[in-house]
Protein backbone atom coordinates (compact mmCIF):
# COMPACT_ATOMS: atom_id res chain seq x y z
CA UNK A 1 0.00 0.00 0.00
CA UNK A 2 1.22 3.42 -0.67
CA UNK A 3 1.58 5.81 2.30
CA UNK A 4 -1.23 7.97 1.43
CA UNK A 5 -4.19 6.28 -0.06
CA UNK A 6 -5.98 8.98 -2.26
CA UNK A 7 -9.36 10.22 -0.79
CA UNK A 8 -11.87 9.99 -3.60
CA UNK A 9 -14.61 12.56 -3.21
CA UNK A 10 -18.19 11.23 -4.30
CA UNK A 11 -19.47 12.71 -7.62
CA UNK A 12 -20.24 16.38 -6.95
CA UNK A 13 -23.64 17.00 -6.55
CA UNK A 14 -24.76 13.93 -8.06
CA UNK A 15 -22.76 14.52 -11.32
CA UNK A 16 -21.91 11.13 -13.20
CA UNK A 17 -18.60 9.68 -12.81
CA UNK A 18 -16.58 10.40 -16.91
CA UNK A 19 -15.14 7.01 -17.36
CA UNK A 20 -13.71 9.08 -20.41
CA UNK A 21 -9.88 10.03 -21.59
CA UNK A 22 -10.51 13.87 -20.83
CA UNK A 23 -12.21 16.01 -19.73
CA UNK A 24 -12.68 13.53 -16.65
CA UNK A 25 -13.67 13.40 -13.02
CA UNK A 26 -12.08 16.31 -10.99
CA UNK A 27 -11.89 16.54 -7.60
CA UNK A 28 -13.84 18.99 -4.90
CA UNK A 29 -10.66 20.88 -4.55
CA UNK A 30 -9.77 20.85 -8.20
CA UNK A 31 -13.38 22.58 -9.04
CA UNK A 32 -13.46 24.77 -5.66
CA UNK A 33 -9.82 26.27 -7.00
CA UNK A 34 -11.27 28.10 -9.65
CA UNK A 35 -13.70 30.50 -7.14
CA UNK A 36 -11.87 33.45 -7.38
CA UNK A 37 -10.26 35.44 -10.42
CA UNK A 38 -6.80 36.39 -11.05
CA UNK A 39 -4.59 38.92 -12.67
CA UNK A 40 -2.84 37.57 -15.35
CA UNK A 41 0.17 40.09 -15.29
CA UNK A 42 0.08 40.02 -11.28
CA UNK A 43 2.58 38.15 -9.07
CA UNK A 44 0.58 35.39 -7.39
CA UNK A 45 -0.16 34.30 -11.15
CA UNK A 46 3.22 34.76 -12.32
CA UNK A 47 4.28 32.45 -9.21
CA UNK A 48 1.61 29.89 -10.09
CA UNK A 49 3.13 29.70 -13.77
CA UNK A 50 6.36 29.36 -12.68
CA UNK A 51 5.43 26.74 -9.65
CA UNK A 52 3.24 25.24 -12.17
CA UNK A 53 6.13 24.88 -14.80
CA UNK A 54 8.50 23.67 -12.36
CA UNK A 55 6.10 20.94 -11.12
CA UNK A 56 5.87 19.18 -14.34
CA UNK A 57 9.06 19.54 -14.88
CA UNK A 58 10.16 17.25 -11.51
CA UNK A 59 7.32 14.79 -12.73
CA UNK A 60 10.20 13.30 -15.72
CA UNK A 61 12.68 12.70 -13.09
CA UNK A 62 16.05 11.80 -13.71
CA UNK A 63 17.20 13.69 -16.54
CA UNK A 64 14.70 16.94 -16.17
CA UNK A 65 17.40 19.44 -15.75
CA UNK A 66 17.99 19.42 -19.39
CA UNK A 67 14.56 19.94 -20.27
CA UNK A 68 12.10 23.01 -20.01
CA UNK A 69 8.32 23.24 -19.51
CA UNK A 70 6.39 25.31 -21.64
CA UNK A 71 2.64 26.07 -20.92
CA UNK A 72 0.22 26.11 -24.23
CA UNK A 73 -3.09 27.53 -23.86
CA UNK A 74 -5.79 25.46 -25.99
CA UNK A 75 -6.55 21.92 -26.05
CA UNK A 76 -4.19 18.91 -26.52
CA UNK A 77 -3.98 19.48 -29.99
CA UNK A 78 -3.11 22.82 -30.03
CA UNK A 79 -0.39 22.05 -28.24
CA UNK A 80 0.49 19.20 -30.64
CA UNK A 81 0.58 21.47 -33.49
CA UNK A 82 2.95 23.83 -31.27
CA UNK A 83 5.48 21.02 -30.77
CA UNK A 84 5.33 19.74 -34.37
CA UNK A 85 5.36 23.50 -35.81
CA UNK A 86 7.94 24.55 -33.82
CA UNK A 87 11.08 21.62 -33.33
CA UNK A 88 10.14 19.82 -37.40
CA UNK A 89 12.29 22.41 -39.39
CA UNK A 90 10.68 23.90 -42.64
CA UNK A 91 12.72 21.47 -44.52
CA UNK A 92 12.52 18.55 -41.93
CA UNK A 93 10.54 14.91 -42.94
CA UNK A 94 8.86 13.74 -39.93
CA UNK A 95 7.79 9.54 -40.05
CA UNK A 96 4.56 8.98 -37.93
CA UNK A 97 3.92 5.93 -36.26
CA UNK A 98 -0.04 5.77 -36.41
CA UNK A 99 -2.21 2.87 -34.82
CA UNK A 100 -5.71 5.50 -34.24
CA UNK A 101 -6.81 8.58 -34.57
CA UNK A 102 -4.33 10.51 -32.86
CA UNK A 103 -1.43 9.11 -34.86
CA UNK A 104 -3.50 10.02 -37.50
CA UNK A 105 -4.00 13.88 -36.37
CA UNK A 106 -0.65 13.93 -35.83
CA UNK A 107 0.02 13.50 -39.37
CA UNK A 108 -2.61 15.82 -40.78
CA UNK A 109 -1.38 18.05 -38.34
CA UNK A 110 1.68 18.35 -40.52
CA UNK A 111 -0.41 17.93 -43.62
CA UNK A 112 -1.85 21.47 -42.90
CA UNK A 113 2.00 22.71 -41.51
CA UNK A 114 2.90 21.98 -44.90
CA UNK A 115 5.87 19.49 -43.21
CA UNK A 116 7.27 16.83 -45.06
CA UNK A 117 6.56 13.55 -43.69
CA UNK A 118 5.79 9.45 -44.00
CA UNK A 119 3.16 7.83 -42.61
CA UNK A 120 3.37 4.07 -40.59
CA UNK A 121 -0.14 3.43 -40.34
CA UNK A 122 -0.84 0.31 -38.23
CA UNK A 123 -4.34 0.29 -38.94
CA UNK A 124 -6.76 0.82 -35.68
CA UNK A 125 -4.51 -0.78 -32.83
CA UNK A 126 -1.33 -2.98 -33.99
CA UNK A 127 1.87 -1.74 -32.32
CA UNK A 128 4.45 0.06 -34.20
CA UNK A 129 7.49 -1.87 -33.79
CA UNK A 130 11.15 -0.61 -33.37
CA UNK A 131 12.58 -3.30 -35.50
CA UNK A 132 9.94 -1.40 -38.53
CA UNK A 133 10.87 2.18 -37.35
CA UNK A 134 14.47 1.07 -37.87
CA UNK A 135 13.95 -0.25 -41.44
CA UNK A 136 11.72 3.23 -42.51
CA UNK A 137 14.66 5.22 -41.45
CA UNK A 138 17.06 2.92 -42.67
CA UNK A 139 15.77 3.67 -46.19
CA UNK A 140 14.38 7.12 -45.72
CA UNK A 141 17.41 9.51 -45.08
CA UNK A 142 15.42 12.11 -45.32
CA UNK A 143 13.26 11.58 -42.13
CA UNK A 144 14.65 13.96 -39.72
CA UNK A 145 12.06 13.26 -37.11
CA UNK A 146 9.42 10.54 -35.67
CA UNK A 147 6.40 10.76 -33.86
CA UNK A 148 5.04 8.71 -31.51
CA UNK A 149 1.80 8.43 -29.85
CA UNK A 150 2.94 7.09 -26.23
CA UNK A 151 -0.72 5.46 -25.64
CA UNK A 152 -2.97 5.85 -28.44
CA UNK A 153 -6.06 6.97 -26.29
CA UNK A 154 -8.43 5.73 -29.20
CA UNK A 155 -8.04 1.74 -28.54
CA UNK A 156 -5.69 2.49 -25.11
CA UNK A 157 -2.73 0.52 -26.54
CA UNK A 158 0.40 1.20 -24.71
CA UNK A 159 2.60 1.91 -27.57
CA UNK A 160 6.45 0.57 -26.95
CA UNK A 161 7.94 3.93 -26.78
CA UNK A 162 11.15 2.11 -25.07
CA UNK A 163 11.99 0.48 -28.29
CA UNK A 164 10.76 3.22 -30.49
CA UNK A 165 13.34 5.74 -28.97
CA UNK A 166 16.05 3.05 -29.42
CA UNK A 167 15.36 2.65 -32.66
CA UNK A 168 14.99 6.97 -33.39
CA UNK A 169 18.94 7.18 -31.70
CA UNK A 170 20.18 4.47 -33.32
CA UNK A 171 19.63 6.16 -36.84
CA UNK A 172 20.87 9.84 -35.50
CA UNK A 173 17.35 11.25 -35.56
CA UNK A 174 14.68 12.83 -33.21
CA UNK A 175 11.72 11.85 -31.74
CA UNK A 176 8.71 13.79 -30.64
CA UNK A 177 6.35 11.97 -28.34
CA UNK A 178 2.34 12.74 -27.99
CA UNK A 179 2.22 11.64 -24.07
CA UNK A 180 -0.93 13.45 -23.96
CA UNK A 181 -3.37 10.30 -21.86
CA UNK A 182 -0.15 8.81 -20.58
CA UNK A 183 1.67 11.49 -18.53
CA UNK A 184 1.65 11.91 -14.83
CA UNK A 185 0.59 7.99 -14.47
CA UNK A 186 3.25 6.31 -17.28
CA UNK A 187 7.02 7.23 -16.48
CA UNK A 188 8.88 8.88 -18.90
CA UNK A 189 12.13 9.24 -18.15
CA UNK A 190 14.70 11.35 -20.24
CA UNK A 191 17.63 8.84 -18.46
CA UNK A 192 15.23 5.87 -19.39
CA UNK A 193 13.37 6.82 -22.60
CA UNK A 194 15.53 9.33 -25.16
CA UNK A 195 13.09 11.94 -26.51
CA UNK A 196 13.53 15.67 -27.84
CA UNK A 197 10.20 17.05 -26.47
CA UNK A 198 6.94 15.28 -25.44
CA UNK A 199 3.19 16.83 -24.53
CA UNK A 200 0.10 16.49 -22.57
CA UNK A 201 -2.65 18.57 -21.19
CA UNK A 202 -4.38 19.51 -18.34
CA UNK A 203 -7.35 17.42 -18.55
CA UNK A 204 -6.33 13.85 -18.48
CA UNK A 205 -3.94 12.05 -15.93
CA UNK A 206 -2.79 15.13 -13.89
CA UNK A 207 -6.83 15.44 -13.27
CA UNK A 208 -7.02 19.03 -13.94
CA UNK A 209 -9.52 20.75 -16.18
CA UNK A 210 -9.42 21.38 -19.93
CA UNK A 211 -7.99 24.55 -21.09
CA UNK A 212 -4.40 24.08 -21.74
CA UNK A 213 -1.40 21.99 -22.98
CA UNK A 214 2.08 22.08 -22.35
CA UNK A 215 5.73 21.34 -24.05
CA UNK A 216 8.50 20.04 -22.40
CA UNK A 217 11.68 20.11 -24.40
CA UNK A 218 15.34 19.86 -24.25
CA UNK A 219 16.10 23.80 -23.70
CA UNK A 220 19.11 23.27 -26.64
CA UNK A 221 15.74 21.96 -28.87
CA UNK A 222 13.92 24.92 -27.37
CA UNK A 223 16.50 27.70 -28.25
CA UNK A 224 17.13 25.72 -32.08
CA UNK A 225 13.29 26.04 -32.65
CA UNK A 226 13.05 29.62 -33.27
CA UNK A 227 11.81 30.61 -36.33
CA UNK A 228 10.83 27.44 -37.14
CA UNK A 229 6.49 28.03 -36.51
CA UNK A 230 4.38 28.61 -39.38
CA UNK A 231 1.83 30.33 -36.42
CA UNK A 232 2.49 33.40 -33.95
CA UNK A 233 -0.01 31.69 -31.73
CA UNK A 234 1.61 28.44 -31.25
CA UNK A 235 5.23 28.92 -31.39
CA UNK A 236 6.69 27.17 -28.49
CA UNK A 237 10.01 28.84 -29.01
CA UNK A 238 8.16 32.60 -28.77
CA UNK A 239 6.31 31.46 -25.82
CA UNK A 240 9.02 30.01 -24.30
CA UNK A 241 11.02 33.17 -24.64
CA UNK A 242 8.56 35.57 -23.37
CA UNK A 243 7.99 33.86 -20.15
CA UNK A 244 11.46 33.08 -19.39
CA UNK A 245 11.90 37.17 -19.81
CA UNK A 246 8.51 38.30 -18.01
CA UNK A 247 7.29 35.02 -16.30
CA UNK A 248 3.63 35.65 -18.07
CA UNK A 249 1.88 34.05 -20.95
CA UNK A 250 1.87 35.72 -24.54
CA UNK A 251 -1.72 35.77 -24.45
CA UNK A 252 -4.43 35.82 -22.23
CA UNK A 253 -3.64 32.61 -20.06
CA UNK A 254 -6.40 30.52 -18.74
CA UNK A 255 -6.04 31.69 -15.04
CA UNK A 256 -9.40 29.49 -13.23
CA UNK A 257 -7.59 25.80 -15.49
CA UNK A 258 -4.20 27.08 -14.59
CA UNK A 259 -5.08 27.66 -10.68
CA UNK A 260 -7.21 24.15 -10.75
CA UNK A 261 -4.63 22.68 -12.50
CA UNK A 262 -1.96 23.22 -9.76
CA UNK A 263 -3.85 21.92 -7.13
CA UNK A 264 -4.31 18.84 -9.12
CA UNK A 265 -0.77 19.02 -9.36
CA UNK A 266 -0.29 19.18 -5.57
CA UNK A 267 -2.78 16.24 -5.11
CA UNK A 268 -0.42 14.22 -7.72
CA UNK A 269 2.65 14.63 -5.56
CA UNK A 270 0.44 13.50 -1.92
CA UNK A 271 -0.99 10.33 -4.11
CA UNK A 272 2.70 9.53 -4.62
CA UNK A 273 3.43 11.05 -7.65
CA UNK A 274 3.54 9.03 -10.95
CA UNK A 275 4.07 6.04 -9.63
CA UNK A 276 1.26 6.42 -6.93
CA UNK A 277 -1.02 7.82 -9.54
CA UNK A 278 -0.25 5.29 -12.14
CA UNK A 279 -0.53 2.52 -9.28
CA UNK A 280 -4.21 3.59 -8.60
CA UNK A 281 -4.78 4.00 -12.75
CA UNK A 282 -3.71 0.53 -12.64
CA UNK A 283 -6.15 -0.91 -9.79
CA UNK A 284 -8.70 1.07 -11.75
CA UNK A 285 -8.09 -1.21 -14.86
CA UNK A 286 -7.20 -4.81 -12.92
CA UNK A 287 -10.92 -4.50 -10.93
CA UNK A 288 -12.88 -3.20 -14.27
CA UNK A 289 -11.32 -5.53 -16.59
CA UNK A 290 -10.99 -8.57 -14.46
CA UNK A 291 -15.16 -7.83 -13.68
CA UNK A 292 -15.83 -7.31 -17.51
CA UNK A 293 -14.39 -10.32 -18.44
CA UNK A 294 -16.29 -12.43 -15.64
CA UNK A 295 -19.53 -10.84 -17.34
CA UNK A 296 -18.54 -11.84 -20.84
CA UNK A 297 -16.61 -9.14 -22.12
CA UNK A 298 -13.43 -9.45 -23.96
CA UNK A 299 -11.13 -6.85 -24.55
CA UNK A 300 -9.70 -5.85 -27.84
CA UNK A 301 -6.23 -6.05 -26.76
CA UNK A 302 -4.18 -8.63 -24.59
CA UNK A 303 -3.31 -7.80 -21.53
CA UNK A 304 0.65 -6.65 -22.66
CA UNK A 305 -0.75 -4.16 -24.68
CA UNK A 306 -3.09 -2.83 -21.93
CA UNK A 307 -2.46 0.59 -20.64
CA UNK A 308 -3.75 1.71 -17.35
CA UNK A 309 -5.62 4.86 -19.43
CA UNK A 310 -8.77 3.36 -21.08
CA UNK A 311 -9.68 0.12 -22.25
CA UNK A 312 -11.44 -1.37 -25.32
CA UNK A 313 -14.09 -3.95 -24.85
CA UNK A 314 -15.64 -5.50 -28.16
CA UNK A 315 -20.03 -4.85 -28.24
CA UNK A 316 -21.43 -8.15 -27.46
CA UNK A 317 -22.95 -10.24 -30.27
CA UNK A 318 -26.57 -10.64 -28.43
CA UNK A 319 -28.89 -9.03 -30.70
CA UNK A 320 -30.31 -7.26 -27.74
CA UNK A 321 -27.36 -5.35 -27.14
CA UNK A 322 -27.55 -1.61 -28.39
CA UNK A 323 -24.84 0.54 -27.48
CA UNK A 324 -27.08 3.82 -27.57
CA UNK A 325 -29.39 2.07 -25.29
CA UNK A 326 -26.24 0.38 -23.16
CA UNK A 327 -24.68 4.07 -23.07
CA UNK A 328 -28.32 5.53 -21.54
CA UNK A 329 -28.57 2.97 -19.14
CA UNK A 330 -25.28 3.25 -17.62
CA UNK A 331 -25.44 6.97 -17.45
CA UNK A 332 -28.71 6.63 -15.59
CA UNK A 333 -26.72 4.59 -13.12
CA UNK A 334 -23.77 7.31 -12.64
CA UNK A 335 -21.63 6.29 -15.14
CA UNK A 336 -20.65 7.99 -18.45
CA UNK A 337 -18.66 5.68 -20.89
CA UNK A 338 -17.19 6.01 -24.29
CA UNK A 339 -18.02 4.48 -27.90
CA UNK A 340 -15.09 2.95 -29.48
CA UNK A 341 -13.45 4.28 -32.40
CA UNK A 342 -12.48 0.49 -34.05
CA UNK A 343 -13.34 0.86 -37.64
CA UNK A 344 -13.83 -3.29 -38.36
CA UNK A 345 -15.85 -4.42 -35.35
CA UNK A 346 -18.03 -2.24 -32.86
CA UNK A 347 -16.55 -1.66 -29.50
CA UNK A 348 -16.93 0.84 -26.28
CA UNK A 349 -13.98 1.63 -24.31
CA UNK A 350 -13.99 2.54 -20.57
CA UNK A 351 -11.71 4.92 -18.75
CA UNK A 352 -9.43 4.07 -15.89
CA UNK A 353 -8.26 7.63 -15.40
CA UNK A 354 -10.22 10.71 -12.68
CA UNK A 355 -11.01 10.58 -9.27
CA UNK A 356 -12.22 7.07 -9.26
CA UNK A 357 -10.91 3.95 -7.32
CA UNK A 358 -11.15 0.38 -7.35
CA UNK A 359 -14.10 0.45 -5.40
CA UNK A 360 -16.07 3.07 -8.15
CA UNK A 361 -14.83 0.57 -10.88
CA UNK A 362 -16.48 -2.18 -8.32
CA UNK A 363 -19.48 -0.36 -9.17
CA UNK A 364 -19.04 0.28 -12.54
CA UNK A 365 -19.00 -3.81 -13.29
CA UNK A 366 -22.05 -3.79 -11.37
CA UNK A 367 -24.17 -1.09 -13.12
CA UNK A 368 -22.91 -3.24 -16.71
CA UNK A 369 -24.02 -6.58 -15.14
CA UNK A 370 -27.62 -5.03 -14.42
CA UNK A 371 -27.76 -3.31 -17.85
CA UNK A 372 -27.02 -6.56 -19.70
CA UNK A 373 -29.63 -8.01 -17.86
CA UNK A 374 -32.16 -4.99 -18.47
CA UNK A 375 -31.43 -5.08 -22.02
CA UNK A 376 -32.05 -9.02 -22.22
CA UNK A 377 -28.82 -9.70 -23.13
CA UNK A 378 -27.71 -13.01 -21.87
CA UNK A 379 -23.85 -13.31 -22.95
CA UNK A 380 -21.47 -10.51 -23.40
CA UNK A 381 -19.76 -12.52 -25.84
CA UNK A 382 -18.14 -10.67 -28.74
CA UNK A 383 -19.13 -11.69 -32.29
CA UNK A 384 -16.76 -14.07 -34.16
CA UNK A 385 -15.43 -11.59 -36.23
CA UNK A 386 -13.97 -9.32 -32.79
CA UNK A 387 -11.50 -12.50 -31.93
CA UNK A 388 -10.44 -12.74 -35.48
CA UNK A 389 -9.41 -9.30 -35.53
CA UNK A 390 -7.84 -9.80 -32.26
CA UNK A 391 -5.88 -13.31 -33.44
CA UNK A 392 -4.21 -10.46 -36.01
CA UNK A 393 -2.27 -9.08 -32.65
CA UNK A 394 -0.82 -12.35 -31.80
CA UNK A 395 0.46 -13.29 -35.39
C1 LIG B 1 -6.60 13.75 -25.61
C2 LIG B 1 -5.53 13.47 -26.58
C3 LIG B 1 -5.06 14.47 -27.46
C4 LIG B 1 -5.62 15.87 -27.50
O1 LIG B 1 -6.96 15.93 -27.72
P1 LIG B 1 -7.76 17.29 -27.47
O2 LIG B 1 -9.17 16.88 -27.71
O3 LIG B 1 -7.27 18.29 -28.42
O4 LIG B 1 -7.49 17.69 -26.05
C5 LIG B 1 -3.98 14.16 -28.27
N1 LIG B 1 -3.41 12.95 -28.25
C6 LIG B 1 -3.83 11.97 -27.43
C7 LIG B 1 -3.12 10.66 -27.44
C8 LIG B 1 -4.90 12.20 -26.57
O5 LIG B 1 -5.32 11.23 -25.75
Amino acid sequence: MTASAPQIDPPFLGEPYLLTPGPLTTSYEVKQAMLRDWGSWDDDFRAMTRDMRSRLLALLGEGAQEFDCVPMQGSGSFAVEAMLASFVPRDGKALVLANGAYGLRSAQTLQYLGRDYQLLDKGDYLPPRGDEVAAILASDPAITHVVAIHCETSSGILNPVEEISEAVYAAGRKLLIDSMSAFGAIELQPSQIRYEAMVSSANKCIEGVPGFGFVIARKEELEAAKGNSHSLSLDVHAQWAHMEKTGQWRFTPPTHVVAAFLEALRAHEAEGGVEGRGGRYTRNRDVMVAGMRDLGFETLLQNRWLSPIIVTFFCPADENFVFDRFYDLMKEKGFIIYPGKLTVVDSFRVGCIGQMDEHVMRQVVTAAKETLAEMGVASAAPPAAALEERAKLAA
